[in-house]
């Protein structure tokens, strides 16, 4: 039986619809010949602004290189604590120790896989300095609850929006929800560049001036220097790359979208909605959905089921940051966060690229089945939540 394959992200495919515009950006610069910073680096930030309804834009080299500029410029460093979600990507507790802060851990609503803003207060210490939501997946975390705990305590709001951009909450944008927000456009993410890059969007004009002189070693003017930075730029060739794809990101995100109501209706009419498997419930605001997740029964049997017959999943994470080697000197046992580690045992991200056909959709689906009847999971289980 040779059925071909479903990858996880097909960045061929998008490729092949806006090659030519791409060629047209990308020979735009090289016949420029200005690599650092300038027109392009500037346009795009003006039109990421825009689209995050934020007030400043600084377009930076990565994600993760958003975060750590984002906590040096609000002066956050040895001494100070800093709380975040567990159930992440490294950057986002990696930021927060490569500054010399000691890293809090919140656990998070099982529902949403964001942090739990009930449990935030209670880990507040005088020495908190700020609070690092993560939008995970593309969904917005409770920002409501969560700036209301951080203007109650005088803390700093930075929101990792790397995997939400153009995600919404109660009808605003990621990025325009804390003090700053960050973006990357890691090749994965729903706006990716040819390589890294990343974004960090703020209202505070002076945070933004500071960000912006940090991102060139604090240099201001060149070569007289008040503050340390370091070299935190966004390459002219990837803004021009990023620009062109911008236009078709909403487009992306609708199909996207129209991906994962689609397998919610396909789980459904398995009966596989309960026990067996969980997909996301619906949510009023806008969801990107940079990954689809599933909680699965047995989920190391259905991936390895999965991958066998070439189907693309992964576990977005496997290991709790709580729970990672680099973080064992803060003293976290398996057990102190258990729904964070919960996610970690029973998730599993399915394709929901936007190139996606419902017919590689129904397979996946079908082979999830297969995989419960060949595993026994009789029929009790399912419709059964
Ligand atoms: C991708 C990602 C980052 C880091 O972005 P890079 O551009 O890869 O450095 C940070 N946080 C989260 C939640 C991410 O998904």
């Amino acid at each position: 039986m040779s059925q071909s394959k479903i990858p996880l992200l097909d960045l061929k495919a998008q490729y092949e619809t806006i090659k030519d515009e791409l060629a047209v950006a990308v020979s735009g610069v090289l016949e420029s010949q200005r690599f650092i910073l300038g027109p392009e680096v500037e346009a795009l930030e003006h039109e990421i602004a825009d689209y995050c309804q934020a007030a400043h834009c600084i377009g930076v080299s990565s994600g993760s290189d958003a975060l750590l500029i984002s906590l040096m410029a609000l002066d956050i460093g040895a001494g100070d604590e800093v709380i975040t979600s567990p159930y992440t990507f490294f950057a986002t507790g990696g930021a927060i120790a490569r500054v010399g802060a000691k890293v809090v851990f919140v656990d998070i609503d099982p529902q949403t896989f964001n942090i739990a803003p009930q449990q935030i207060e209670d880990r507040i210490t005088p020495r908190t300095k700020a609070i690092v939501p993560v939008h995970l997946y593309g969904q917005c975390a409770e920002m409501e609850p969560i700036n209301a705990i951080a203007a109650r305590h005088g803390l700093a709001v930075i929101e990792d929006a790397a995997q939400a951009l153009g995600a919404e909450y109660q009808g605003r944008r990621a990025g325009s929800l804390g003090t700053v927000g960050c973006f990357s456009f890691f090749p994965s993410k729903n706006l990716g560049a040819c390589g890294d890059g990343g974004a960090v969007t703020t209202n505070d004009g002076q945070l933004a001036d500071k960000i912006r002189c940090m991102r060139v070693h604090g240099s201001k003017p060149k070569y007289f220097h008040k503050i340390i930075g370091g070299n935190f730029r966004l390459d002219a060739l990837q803004a021009a790359v990023l620009r062109v794809k911008l236009k078709y990101l909403d487009r992306w995100t609708a199909d996207r979208q129209r991906n994962a109501a689609n397998y919610a209706k396909l789980f459904a009419a398995k009966g596989l909605d309960g026990a067996l498997a969980t997909t996301p419930q619906p949510v009023q605001d806008r969801h990107v959905f940079n990954q689809y997740i599933v909680r699965l029964s047995d989920r190391d049997r259905v991936q390895a089921y999965l991958k066998e017959q070439g189907i693309g999943c992964e576990i977005y994470y496997p290991v709790p940051l709580h729970l990672q080697d680099c973080f064992a000197d803060l003293g976290y046992q398996t057990g102190d966060l258990p729904r964070s580690e919960a996610a970690a045992n029973s998730t599993l991200a399915l394709p929901v690229y936007p190139e996606l056909s419902p017919a590689a959709q129904q397979r996946v689906v079908d082979e999830i089945d297969r995989c419960y009847e060949a595993l026994g999971k009789n029929t009790t289980l399912r419709h059964a939540a």
